[in-house]
């Protein structure tokens, strides 16, 4: 059982140690609080722990501080959806907003190879209006003879150029701990230009470790991949390790799953699970149509398959797109065949309006749909 409090309660507050001795009075039951601070309102929750069945939900609902209770159901129960659950979907991170109500867009580089084509794809978002990218520096690779990506000797560029062309959210894969750590170093000796949103990539969708670890720090969100060869009800646990150990910013992208039935294309494209995600959790949902798809192959009609993807995931309720883009992909050193041109970027993006717009219609008439069967 969740207690929210108002957003309002102090911890110092007489209320508030009258709410905490009551519930340290309940036999059988612990507390664990977690305070989540938001750019408007800093959020309380007092996690009841036990036999919590017995606790009828309106005699909690009277208790000081409390503005409502939730009663969680066993799975994902952080993250979840539960019964009555008014918490909120989104975060903000850097200036950015993240919610299943929201969509950003991360056009950017699979993997960083040069200075200049960091540059051209920056400024390229930056003269379409965009404040997201996508930026590998750390590339686990199926062979250990493939270009590794630079690591943290690339980082104090990118972040620069972040910076110049005003850039806020970069989503960079990491593999291992030691490199949020160089992350931070390098964004603090880059006077924070632009903020990361740590990438966990379907590689590494269970390794637990990694997760615990990444989940402790709360100074950048998390987007997890969709582990390829395991079910959705595993990816999503993934996902609650991470917010169990403390960080909620967590966004869940799918990413296409791995079996041959999906040839032509890399992976099977998982998009119809957007609304299932958005349904059984609070986390916006991220598609990369990009690792789903790879490759540049177009309908007749003349619309790449990466680009119908998109559309598909947008027009269900998708919340963020992770795509590659790059300038010359002839000469990309990772995954140059499912690049898109950056010359393409504006139509890319004109197209994703048009599948939001339509989402946004259907919301509308799913509304209306309501009214007439109730
Ligand atoms: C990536 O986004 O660069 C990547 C490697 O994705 P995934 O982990 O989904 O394969
Ligand atoms: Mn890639």
């Amino acid at each position: 059982m969740i207690l929210v409090l108002n957003p309002a309660t102090g911890s110092d507050s007489a209320e508030y140690k009258q709410l905490m001795a009551h519930l340290a009075n309940l036999p059988g039951i612990s507390t664990r609080i977690h305070t989540e601070v938001g750019s408007e309102q800093t959020l309380t929750e007092v996690y009841l722990i036990g036999n919590t069945k017995a606790l009828p939900i309106e005699d909690m609902q009277s208790l000081p501080c409390v503005e409502h209770v939730v009663r969680i159901s066993e799975e994902y129960r952080v993250l979840g959806r539960h019964k009555n659950d008014h918490r909120p979907t989104h975060f903000d991170y850097n200036g950015v907003r993240f919610g299943q109500d929201t969509l950003n867009v991360f056009a950017g580089l699979c993997a960083v190879d040069t200075l200049e084509h960091v540059e051209l794809m920056m400024q390229a978002l930056r003269d379409n209006g965009q404040v997201c990218t996508r930026m590998g520096a750390y590339k686990p690779r199926t062979s250990p003879y493939s270009f590794q990506g630079h690591g943290k000797a690339c980082l104090p560029y990118v972040f620069e150029l972040a910076g110049k062309y005003g850039i806020k959210v970069i989503a960079m894969e990491i593999t291992h701990e030691s490199h949020v750590e160089e992350i931070c170093e390098a964004l603090y000796r880059t006077g924070n230009s632009t903020g990361v949103m740590l990438q966990i990539g379907t590689r590494n969708t269970q390794n637990f470790e990694l997760l615990k670890i990444v989940g402790r720090q709360q100074d950048f969100p998390v987007l997890l991949k969709r582990g390829f060869g395991i079910t959705l009800d595993e990816s999503l646990n993934a996902a609650e390790y991470l917010a169990s150990e403390g960080n909620r910013k967590v966004v869940f992208g799918l990413r296409g799953m791995k079996t041959n039935m999906a040839d032509p294309h890399r992976n099977f494209v998982d998009f119809a699970h957007v609304p299932v995600v958005k349904r059984l959790t609070r986390m916006p949902v991220c598609i990369d149509p990009s690792h789903s798809v790879g490759m540049r192959a177009a309908s007749p009609e003349g619309i790449l398959d990466i680009v119908n993807a998109t559309a598909q995931g947008v027009i269900a309720g998708a919340n963020m797109i992770l795509v590659d883009f790059h300038p010359v992909p002839g000469k990309a050193l990772v995954d140059g065949p499912q690049a898109l041109l950056i010359r393409e970027l504006p139509l890319f993006l004109e197209d994703v309006r048009i599948a939001r717009e339509s989402y946004e219609q259907r919301v509308a008439l799913a509304g209306r749909y309501q009214e007439t069967i109730a």
